[in-house]
């Protein structure tokens, strides 16, 4: 069995981080173990996550429990699978979430997570050079964040709709104040998509006191009476254990680590007893408090010609976006997923926006084998409540690790979450109509004039809305006896074992959640050598 100092699990967004910052001090020897590949040739286009979202070479491919507030659908959840994590298939829109959730964050009793806690961590982590104010931005950090181009006319068009309704135009969501309309800022640099496998951990593939396996899922940490010891994974058919001196860093993301906390014991006794698993520590919340962004997209279609994807990434115009973007990096495929947003409020009174609106200039078809561009031309606009309270889980149901752990997001089960979601949609409809938008020729597809009411909307929802693919909460950082670590990211009763991934997150950031992602692995890393 080789012995480590350090052996984190999973390098996705937290993971990669983590093992940069550890293995930067050429005393400590740390193995990172990634389940998945180490590339796919479409994670650095920043377009090609479309190839990416139901594509097992690269992805989890997860899909959630069928539930009334989903219509009975299965609702797919999309996961990164290889070096990078979701941060190498994700939308690469960069958001970090407001003072306000962080701030929470500390009041739930989380010393060290206040907002003036991670600004710190979040200017660290980002090279950010296109603007914004120094108080605010990093530019000397791992992750380059950029400013889309925003010269294409329709972005300015929805600018001035929203100035109508009264959303101001706010560039820097990441500074000051977070409410406004802007381009989203991105993960893109040249053309090149910004994921953390690109950012930490190609600098330093050859420091000898790293080694990185990919293929090599993770199927237990290995415990010795209430202390972790190293981790037991599977590579290439082969099982093998590690020993880990100081500590295991489990950065699985918000489905696989309670997954694998449960497969090695850690977890609702009677759930691992009810599978034959042998319960080593108790732990009530592993698996709760699932949180999700729960999207419906309005569709528009737009009769003005030539100015959607739609229109852009078909035939000959398809051939000329892959010319530009191979001799410059520029043009459609070198977009962000959804390359405009806005942080809006519900009502009047409220410290902070608490609603989400993200466009994407084209319309899509959702097939079983995944999105497909419409030959309708149009444009597509998310909107949903940011930080939703409907709670659900996510459980082991088999002690195979292979097996997909069951997820029940339990939408809506918040009447709060209902209410803002039609809300958020209204927004996105006044903002569509508002007279700026005339001169695009623009027709709503969806919700439609044929639903109205609010009661019309929800059920529309139900039957439409997906995720945007970001869970978290599932190994909540707190003190309660439902917290799953503490606010050291320490598994509550286990000594050398530590969760750091968007899974401790104990509610939902307003926005993305790959920036805080990050930040928690920064974070993580600062606090496991500090206590080292
Ligand atoms: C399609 C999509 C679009 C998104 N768009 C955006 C966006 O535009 N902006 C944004 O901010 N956020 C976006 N997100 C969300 C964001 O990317 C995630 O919240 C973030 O990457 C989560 O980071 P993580 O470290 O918690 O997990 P991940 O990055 O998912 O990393 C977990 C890693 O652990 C590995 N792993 C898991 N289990 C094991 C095991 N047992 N053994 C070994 N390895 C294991 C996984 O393969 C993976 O590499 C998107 C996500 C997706 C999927």
């Amino acid at each position: 069995m080789q012995t480590y100092d350090y052996i984190v699990v999973g390098a996705g967004s937290a993971g990669a981080a983590v093992a940069h910052r550890l293995s930067a001090d050429a005393r400590n020897k740390v193995l990172l173990l990634e389940a998945g590949a180490p590339s796919h040739p479409w994670s650095r286009v920043p377009m090609g996550a479309g190839k990416l979202l139901y594509n097992p070479a690269a992805n989890w491919l997860y899909s959630s429990e069928p539930e009334a507030s989903t219509g009975g659908r299965r609702i797919h959840v999309a996961r990164g699978k290889l070096l990078g994590g979701s941060s190498a298939i994700n939308g690469n829109a960069f958001v970090r979430g407001q003072a306000q959730d962080f701030d929470h964050w500390a009041q739930l009793g989380n010393r060290g997570w206040s907002y003036a806690d991670v600004l710190p961590v979040f200017k660290r982590l980002e090279s950010y050079e296109s603007g914004g104010s120094d108080e605010f931005r990093g530019r000397g950090g791992p992750i380059r964040v950029t400013n889309p181009d925003h010269s294409d006319p329709i972005f300015s068009t929805i600018i001035a709709a929203a100035g109508q309704v009264g959303i101001r135009h706010n560039p820097d969501y990441n500074g000051a104040k977070q409410d406004g309309i802007a381009m989203s800022q991105a993960t893109i640099f040249n053309g090149r998509r910004q994921s953390t496998a690109h950012c930490y951990l190609d600098p330093i593939r050859n420091r000898p006191n790293l080694q990185i396996e990919t293929g090599a899922l993770a199927d237990a940490v290995l415990l010795e009476g209430t202390r972790c010891i190293g981790v037991r994974y599977t590579v290439n058919g082969a099982t093998k254990e590690a020993r880990a001196g100081r500590e295991v860093i489990v950065s699985g993301g918000t489905i696989n680590s309670p997954q694998l906390l449960e497969l090695s014991g850690i977890g609702q006794p009677d759930r691992l007893q009810a599978l034959g698993i042998q319960v080593r520590h108790a732990l009530p919340g592993v698996g709760e408090n699932l949180r999700d962004h729960y999207a419906p997209r309005t569709r528009w279609g737009i009769g003005t010609k030539g100015i959607t994807y739609n229109d852009r990434a078909r035939g000959l115009m398809l051939a000329w976006q892959a010319l530009r973007y191979a001799f410059g990096g520029k043009g459609f495929l070198s977009s962000v997923g959804a390359p405009m947003r806005a942080f809006v409020f519900s009502r009047e009174g409220l410290e902070a926006p608490d609603l989400l609106l993200g466009w994407v200039p084209m319309l899509l078809e959702l097939t079983p084998k995944g999105p497909k561009i419409s030959r309708q031309s149009g444009m597509t606009c998310y909107a949903h409540p940011m930080r939703p309270e409907s709670k659900g889980h996510i459980h082991i149901t088999s002690a195979d690790p292979r097996k997909p752990p069951a997820i029940n997001f339990n939408f809506l089960s918040a009447a709060i979450d209902a209410e803002l979601t039609v809300r958020a949609v209204r927004i996105a409809q006044s903002i569509m109509h508002a007279p700026a938008m005339a001169p695009l020729n623009i027709s709503e597809i969806a919700p439609g004039a044929g639903r109205k009411t609010d009661e019309e909307i929800i059920a529309w929802v139900k039957e439409s809305a997906e995720t945007t693919y970001h869970p978290v909460g599932t190994c909540k950082m707190g003190h309660d006896p439902m917290a799953v670590v503490d606010d050291r990211l320490r598994v509550h009763g286990i000594a050398g074992l530590r969760v750091a991934d968007a899974s401790i997150m104990p509610t939902l950031t307003s926005g993305n959640t790959n920036a805080p992602s990050i930040m928690i692995g920064e974070k993580a890393a600062a606090m496991v050598l500090e206590d080292a």
